[in-house]
C-alpha cells in the first residue's frame, strides 16, 4: 500500500461555484499522479474566520482565497509574505506543520508569468503602458508591472478616485487620467491592459477606440471568459499582440500548487483543453 499522504486543498469564496481552480488543480494532482483533491469552500463572510480557524483541523494542506475574503483573510494569518504586504490581499493560504497560517499574493505573478510566456523578450520598461481600470486585478497588475521596471504607467479609471488612490500609494510612475481620455492615452504605448470586467461574458464591450495603438503594442485582457473578448478580437485584427487573461489564471496557481503538493507543475496544452472543455 503506498504510504503517500492524500493532501488536501480547495477554494475559499463567495460565490465559488464558477471558480476554475478545481479544474486546474485535479488535473495537475492526476498528471502527477498524486493522492488529494481540490474542493470547493463556499463560505459566508461572517464564517470567514472560522473556516480559516478550522483548516488546520480539517487536514488542508491550505487553499486559494478569492472574491470576497481575500482582504478580510488576511487579518487571520500568522505570517504573511512581503508581495502578499503590498498588494494589501492574499490569494493563497500554506497550512504550516504546527497549524500557522502563510498568507500569499500570487496574482502579480502569474500576470508577468503569462505574459512573458507569450513574449520571452518582454520587458516592462520598453514604453509607456496603459492600465484601464483600478479594482483588485488592477491592483496586483499595476504592482507587478512597477516591481518589473515599468517606467510610466498610464493609469484610467471609470471611477477617477480609485486610480488616483492607486497612484498615490505606488508613486511617480503611475500617472492618472481621466476615464474619457482612453482613446488618446493609447499613443506612443508598448502595452495596453484592459483590468475592468468590460468584455467579459455577461458585460458590455469595452468602450474604446483603437485607432492611435500602436501597431508594436502588447494588448493583454485579465478577463478569461470568453477567452477572446472583443478588446483582443480588435487588437488581433488590427495585427496587435495580444494575450488573453487565461494565463494569469494557470500561472498563479502554479506556485500554490507547489507549495500544497511538492511539485511545480507544467502548463500543458492538455490543461489548456481541460479548462476550454468548461466554457
Ligand atoms: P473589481 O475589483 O470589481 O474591479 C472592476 C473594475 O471594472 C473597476 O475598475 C471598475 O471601475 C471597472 N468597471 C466596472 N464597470 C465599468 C464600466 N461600465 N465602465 C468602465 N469600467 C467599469 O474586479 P477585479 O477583481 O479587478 O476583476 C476585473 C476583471 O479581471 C474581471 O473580469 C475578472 O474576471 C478579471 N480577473 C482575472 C484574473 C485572472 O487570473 N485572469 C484575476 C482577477 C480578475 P469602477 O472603479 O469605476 O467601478
Amino acid at each position: 500500500m503506498s504510504t503517500q499522504k492524500f493532501v488536501l486543498a480547495g477554494v475559499m469564496g463567495n460565490p465559488v461555484a464558477h471558480s476554475r481552480s478545481p479544474v486546474i488543480h485535479n488535473h495537475w494532482i492526476a498528471q502527477y499522479h498524486l493522492k488529494g483533491s481540490y474542493v470547493l469552500l463556499p463560505v459566508e463572510p461572517a464564517n470567514l474566520h472560522d473556516a480559516l480557524k478550522g483548516l488546520k483541523a480539517l487536514g488542508f494542506a491550505g487553499c486559494n482565497v478569492t472574491i470576497p475574503h481575500k482582504v478580510e483573510a488576511m487579518k487571520a494569518m500568522d505570517w504573511l509574505h512581503p508581495v502578499a504586504k503590498q498588494m494589501g490581499a492574499i490569494n493563497t493560504i500554506v497550512v504550516q506543520p504546527d497549524g500557522a497560517l502563510h498568507g500569499f499574493n500570487n496574482d502579480g505573478y502569474g500576470y508577468i508569468q503569462c505574459i512573458k510566456d507569450s513574449k520571452p523578450d518582454w520587458r516592462a520598461d520598453t514604453g509607456p503602458i496603459t492600465v484601464l481600470g483600478a479594482g483588485g486585478a488592477a491592483r496586483a497588475i499595476v504592482l507587478s508591472l512597477i516591481n518589473e521596471g515599468a517606467k510610466e504607467i498610464r493609469l484610467l479609471n471609470r471611477t477617477k478616485e480609485k486610480a488616483q488612490a492607486l497612484a498615490d500609494e505606488f508613486g511617480s510612475s503611475v500617472k492618472v487620467l481621466n476615464w474619457s481620455e482612453r482613446n488618446n492615452a493609447l499613443s506612443n504605448i508598448a502595452m495596453l491592459v484592459n483590468t475592468t470586467n468590460q468584455g467579459m461574458h455577461g458585460q458590455p464591450d469595452l468602450d474604446i477606440k483603437l485607432d492611435d495603438l500602436p501597431a508594436s503594442a502588447l494588448v493583454s485582457d485579465a478577463i478569461y471568459i470568453p477567452l477572446e473578448t472583443p478588446l483582443l478580437v480588435a487588437a488581433k485584427a488590427r495585427g496587435n499582440k495580444t494575450v488573453n487573461g487565461l494565463g494569469m489564471l494557470l500561472n498563479q496557481a502554479r506556485p500554490a500548487f507547489e507549495a500544497w503538493y511538492g511539485v511545480l507543475p507544467e502548463i500543458t496544452p492538455e490543461l489548456h483543453k481541460a479548462i476550454a472543455a468548461t466554457f
